[in-house]
């Protein structure tokens, strides 16, 4: 293996906010009557809001959402999601972009996150660390994660092979996406689910925080890059 490039994945990984994102759906999918936990929230992070709407409304009423309602459900959500305090950095975030570039490895962002405000929050917290033409959005995708295709995206606007690139993620579904592109996967358990949720997924390694990631980078660096 020859390491050229770190693909990061966004919520819960780089920014502290999966809290809120949960709670955002909680209370968008039972405004709407939908049965639907805090926790779920994190066994479909990574999905498209499409996608995990369709899945609890299939539950429920055995039929998809109309495409009205998807709307209708997402707006509320993100609504609700934008009213709240913008979420923090993830502490250990900041050292790793740092120790990850001063290796002259490049970082690359992969995420299903549709916010106009991606791209000035990422500069605000991390100036300089992502571009424009190295960033995988909810609006270059059509499949999203658990599907390969954001990773292998990712790769693409990388010029890359499988082979040279790792990705540091915190969701199962995206450890799914990732280990489906071919991509040795460190899983960040940064949330509430269980260690064995994310190695099953498929994770290489697992780590318990961003801060973690940071204190070992040197050691991954030197077992996969040789
Ligand atoms: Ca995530």
């Amino acid at each position: 293996m020859t390491l050229k490039a770190v693909l990061f994945d966004m919520d819960g990984v780089l920014f502290d906010s999966m809290k809120k994102h949960s709670e955002c759906w909680y209370k968008a999918m039972t405004h709407f009557g939908f049965q639907f936990s805090p926790e779920e929230a994190y066994l479909h992070e990574g999905r498209t809001g499409a996608g995990t709407i369709n899945i609890i409304s299939q539950r429920q009423r055995s039929c998809d959402a109309t495409p009205d309602e998807i709307k209708e459900i997402y707006q509320y959500k993100s609504d609700l999601f934008n009213g709240m305090a913008e979420a923090e950095p993830m502490q250990g975030a900041a050292e790793v972009l740092e120790k990850v570039r001063a290796s002259g490895i490049t970082p690359i962002l992969v995420t299903g996150s549709a916010q106009e405000s991606l791209i000035n929050r990422l500069n605000k917290h991390y100036p300089g660390v992502f571009v424009p033409e190295l960033m995988v959005t909810a609006s270059d995708v059509k499949f999203g994660k658990p599907h390969p295709e954001p990773y292998l995206m990712g790769l693409g606007k990388g010029k890359l092979q499988p082979c040279e690139a790792i990705v540091v993620e915190n969701a199962p579904l995206g450890v799914q996406a990732s280990t489906a592109a071919n991509i040795f996967t460190v899983a960040v358990n940064t949330g509430p689910l269980d260690d064995n949720v994310l190695l099953n997924a498929g994770a290489n390694i697992l780590l318990n925080s961003m801060q973690e990631l940071a204190d070992k980078w040197e050691d991954l660096y030197t077992l996969l890059h040789g």
